[in-house]
C-alpha cells in the first residue's frame, strides 16, 4: 500500500476512488491500491499478430506496431545505458536497472510493441519469500547473511524478447561416404615363421549428392536485452510460453517494461543461425550414408515474421558489508538466481577439511 497520494497523472485510475490501479498477480487483474476495487482485464485468446519482417525495415516507427496503449516514453540511462519504458505523464528519477539519478526521457524514441506478455504469478512479497529460502540454503555464506534481513529494492520488470517465424527452401550439395568392408590377405611372422592372415578392412566410397530440403520454424526465442548478466538470468529457468497472453497495457501497471536493445535485425541473426543449424542437422538426416563431408547449403528464407514479446523477473541488488551484490527472480516461477557474499572462514575450514580427508589415508598409506 502507498502511504501518499499519487502526485503524477494515472494510467488506470480507480472508478471508484481515483486511486492507483495495479497489476495484481494473485488475481491477475487490477486492484486498486487504496480502496481494493477489482477490475478484471479482458484477454480474448485470439492468434497475436505475427508481422512480416523484412531485413531492410529497419525503421521502428510504424504506428501499427508502436501503439502501446499508452503514451509512451523512454527513459534513457546515462551511466548504465539501460533503456526503460514508461507512461509519458509518469517521471523517472532513478535508474531501474543501476539506482542511478542520471536519467533522460526520450519522448521521441519510439518503440516496438509487444504483441504477447506473460504477466507476473509473483507478487513483491513472494519474490522476497524465494529470496530469503535461497539465501538460506547458500553454501559458504555468512551466517550473518543467511540469518539476518537485508534491504533489497526489487523491481517487477519485463524484459524483451523476440520470436521469429520462417519458411526456408534449401539447396544443397555434399560428399555421402558409405563403410564397405573387404577382406585383405596380410602377412606376419610369428615364432620366426611367416604366415598369412586375413583381416577384415573397412573403406569408404564416395559419392556426390545434392538435393532440395524445405523447412518450417516456428518461434525461435532470441532475447532482446542485453542489460542481463547472461549467467543469472539462464539460472532462473525457462518462462512457461503456453502462459502467453495478448498484450494489454494493464498488465503493465505497476512495473517497468525495459526496451529492446536488441534491434530486429540483430535479432533475427541469432534466430537464423538457430535455424541454419538446425538445417545442416536436418539435411545430414536426409543425404544418410555412414560420413558426410563438403557439406553446403544455400537457403531462402520466406514468410518470415516476428513477435515482439515481454517476460517478468523481479530484479534486485543489495548491499551487504558494504559490497553490491545482484538477484533476480522469475517472474512466473519464483525461481531465483543471484550472487552472495562468501564467508573466506567457512571455505578455509572446508578445504582443511578436505586436506585432511586426503591426507589420513595417505598418511597409513605412506607408513
Ligand atoms: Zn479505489
Ligand atoms: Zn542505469
Amino acid at each position: 500500500m502507498k502511504d501518499s497520494a499519487p502526485t503524477t497523472p494515472l494510467t488506470f485510475p480507480c472508478t471508484g476512488c481515483g486511486g492507483p490501479m495495479l497489476f495484481d498477480s494473485e488475481g491477475q487483474n487490477l486492484k486498486c491500491q487504496y480502496c481494493g476495487n477489482v477490475q478484471e482485464i479482458e484477454n480474448s485468446l485470439e492468434i497475436p499478430t505475427e508481422h512480416d519482417f523484412d531485413l531492410s525495415d529497419t525503421d521502428d516507427n510504424d504506428i501499427n506496431l508502436t501503439d502501446w496503449g499508452f503514451e509512451q516514453q523512454t527513459i534513457h540511462c546515462e551511466k548504465c545505458g539501460g533503456e526503460s519504458i514508461i507512461p509519458e505523464l509518469e517521471t523517472a528519477t532513478t535508474c531501474v536497472f543501476c539506482g542511478s539519478p542520471k536519467v533522460l526521457a526520450q519522448v521521441d524514441k519510439t518503440s516496438i510493441r509487444p504483441e504477447t506478455i506473460i504477466s507476473f504469478r509473483m507478487s513483491l512479497d513472494e519474490a522476497l519469500t524465494s529470496f530469503r529460502s535461497w539465501k538460506k540454503k547458500r553454501w559458504f555464506v555468512p551466517n550473518a547473511f543467511k540469518k539476518g534481513e537485508l534491504v533489497s529494492h526489487l523491481k517487477g520488470i519485463y524484459i524483451p524478447y523476440w520470436t521469429f517465424d520462417s519458411m526456408t527452401s534449401s539447396s544443397y550439395s555434399a560428399e555421402r561416404g558409405d563403410y564397405h568392408y573387404r577382406n585383405e590377405t596380410r602377412t606376419r611372422v610369428v615364432d620366426g615363421k611367416t604366415e598369412t592372415y586375413t583381416e577384415r578392412v573397412r573403406y569408404t566410397v564416395w559419392h556426390w549428392v545434392n538435393g532440395h530440403y524445405d523447412d518450417t520454424f516456428d518461434d525461435i526465442l532470441v532475447p532482446a536485452s542485453r542489460r542481463y548478466d547472461k549467467g543469472l538470468l539462464k539460472k532462473i529457468g525457462k518462462f512457461d510460453l503456453n502462459q502467453l497472453k495478448e498484450y494489454k497495457p494493464e498488465y503493465l501497471s505497476g512495473f517497468i517494461a525495459e526496451r529492446y536493445s536488441v534491434t530486429r535485425q540483430d535479432g533475427w541473426l541469432t534466430a537464423s543461425e538457430k535455424i541454419d543449424n538446425s538445417i545442416y542437422g536436418s539435411i545430414k538426416g536426409v543425404i544418410g550414408g555412414d560420413e558426410v563431408r563438403g557439406l553446403t547449403v544455400e537457403t531462402n528464407y520466406y514468410n518470415r515474421t516476428y513477435k515482439h514479446l515481454l517476460v517478468p523477473i523481479w530484479n534486485a541488488n543489495y548491499i551487504y558489508r558494504g559490497k553490491n551484490f545482484r538477484y533476480m527472480v522469475n517472474g512466473q516461477t519464483g525461481l531465483v538466481s543471484g550472487e552472495a557474499p562468501r564467508s573466506p572462514w567457512k571455505i578455509t575450514i572446508f578445504v582443511l577439511f578436505c586436506l585432511i580427508v586426503i591426507a589420513i589415508p595417505l598418511y597409513f598409506y605412506t607408513r
